[in-house]
């Protein structure tokens, strides 16, 4: 029998919002820790963009002490830091560590109100959360608890109505919504909860619980990898497309591959298709509708596709929080139906803001014949219809290329044409590997839309530490590879 020895403290905001969600991934993250896969890269770069925001909201609260602790696994320092800045007056105290009766509070912010203190927690989320205001009342508990006269909690988001002038306003950046009368009705639930968790973190045996739809809610657990190990992986019912809980409630009842569903089960039409898929292997190739299609497209045909930014923070002037800023295309253009297709590109070079260059490329690189064909089409037209509004003067010509776009992803979405490796899916991501499997992300640098934003973001920020040239190397094949793929599912479907 293993011994466990508790640490200082036995739960903190981010344990016991695991615990909350499931006591099991509480347990196994206490004592089985090495069964949780390493951060990826593109999660690293989501905390850091968070550690970003945390940092310029700050500002909004100068002057304050800074009490972040040197190592996140020893908290002492902080603790005793936190009551000397109190003791000496402070105005604002920067990550406010707390403790009380074995769970740790980090308060990002603890600002002086008369006699007693506001706090406020930051999040880099546009609105506030469920899941935030259960964070706020631990953190109102633990601060209580431990004597400090709390007169508001408050969290802290980002307005998307700002629009950046100048220097980031960090005054209109964030807002605040108190959240005091909700985090004061849910204190009996809180203690409750803390007791129940401690009595967790401490059992000797893992506790049991079920997989279901608690592992993706709110957050995707990460020990999934141990407690999905039994799920096959692929064929299975949680594979179940537009399954809106229904996959639970057949897991529930004993089934847990699509092939074993009863006949009589009702499904939409687009889970028929994949579970039909799985049962008899059955494909669909609607050949008058596809040829169709087809007929209406105009040649020179322009395989398109944007990669674009969602900064937090504005990066330009003239932009909002999280906007989506074009910073990339890729562009195949065939003059007639399966002809050899010519390739453009443009990649922003991250030293400003790449839309005015962007634009000018892209209106030499596209004559005024011809549609664009995309996939997913509504993200690029609204693309193009957000460049038209922040460029006016080339606002035009950016409509009527906007109406100019057609979406590749149509036969594959109204079922037209399905192959049971499309498992349900009609994106290019899932469509390439079943039509073309000859051509595959698999040996590029950059293999989705989420890394190449994220790396062009640390590039604009002056941030990436690689080797620049191979990163640009890296998007221009990624984007590339977009675009070809788009002429490859074409080519499938001109055969039919
Ligand atoms: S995978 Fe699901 S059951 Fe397992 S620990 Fe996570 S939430 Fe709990």
């Amino acid at each position: 029998m293993r011994t466990f020895v508790p640490p200082m403290h036995l739960l903190s905001k981010s344990t016991y919002l695991r615990g909350k969600q499931c006591p099991k991934a509480l347990w196994l993250y206490k004592h089985r820790p090495e069964l949780r896969p390493p951060v990826s890269a593109g999660t690293q770069a989501i905390f850091d963009s968070g550690t970003e925001v945390g940092l310029l909201a700050q500002q909004r609260f100068p002057g304050g002490v800074d009490c972040t602790p040197e190592h996140h696994y020893d908290y002492a320092p902080a603790l005793a830091a936190t009551q000397a800045a109190m003791a000496a007056g402070a105005p604002v105290i920067y990550e406010a560590a707390f403790q009380h009766d074995g769970v740790l509070a980090a308060l990002d912010i603890l600002v002086r109100d008369g006699d007693g203190w506001i706090a406020v927690e930051v999040k880099s989320s546009t609105r506030v959360k469920e899941q935030f205001v259960e964070d706020a009342a631990l953190q109102y508990h633990v601060i209580t608890a431990s004597g400090v006269a709390l007169n508001a909690m408050h969290v802290m988001v980002i307005d998307t109505s700002y629009l950046r002038q100048g220097a980031v306003d960090v005054q209109r950046l964030f807002k605040l919504e108190d959240v005091t009368g909700q985090v004061r009705a849910m204190q009996p639930e809180v203690q409750a909860r803390i007791a129940e968790l401690k009595a967790v973190v401490q059992a000797e045996a893992e506790p049991v619980v079920g997989i279901g739809a608690h592992c993706d809610t709110p957050y995707a657990c990460d020990f999934k990898g141990h407690c999905w190990a039994h799920i096959p992986a692929k064929g299975s019912v949680l594979e179940l497309t537009n399954a809106r809980e229904k996959q639970w409630e057949l897991y529930a009842r004993g089934i847990v591959l699509m092939k074993d569903i009863p006949a009589e089960e009702p499904l939409y039409t687009s889970q028929s298709r994949q579970v039909d898929g799985w049962r008899y292997d059955r494909s669909i190739v609607e050949g008058e509708r596809i040829r169709a299609w087809l007929g209406e497209l105009r040649y020179p045909l322009h395989h398109f596709d944007f990669e674009t930014v969602m900064p937090a923070v504005p990066l330009f002037d003239g932009t909002r929080p999280y906007q989506q800023l074009p910073f990339q295309y890729s562009l195949h253009v065939q003059t007639t139906p399966g002809a050899e297709p010519t390739h453009r590109e443009f990649l922003g070079d991250a030293s400003g803001d790449p839309r005015e260059a962007l634009v000018q490329q892209l209106l030499q690189d596209i004559g005024p014949e011809g549609d664009l064909l995309a996939y997913n089409a509504s993200f690029e037209r609204a693309c193009l219809r957000g460049l038209a509004r922040d460029l006016p003067q080339h606002a035009p010509a950016l409509l009527a290329l906007a109406e100019r776009v057609k979406d590749l992803e149509t036969p594959f979405k109204k079922g037209w044409y399905y192959v049971p490796a499309m498992n349900g899916q009609s994106s290019i991501k899932a469509v390439l590997p079943a039509l073309v499997p000859a051509l595959s992300y698999a040996d590029l640098e950059v293999q989705e839309g989420m890394m190449a934003s994220l790396r062009f973001a640390q590039l604009l920020r002056g941030e990436y530490t690689g080797d620049m040239e191979q990163l640009r190397r890296d998007l221009l094949a990624y984007c590339k590879m977009d675009t070809l793929a788009m002429v490859k599912v074409l080519g499938v479907l001109e055969g039919v």
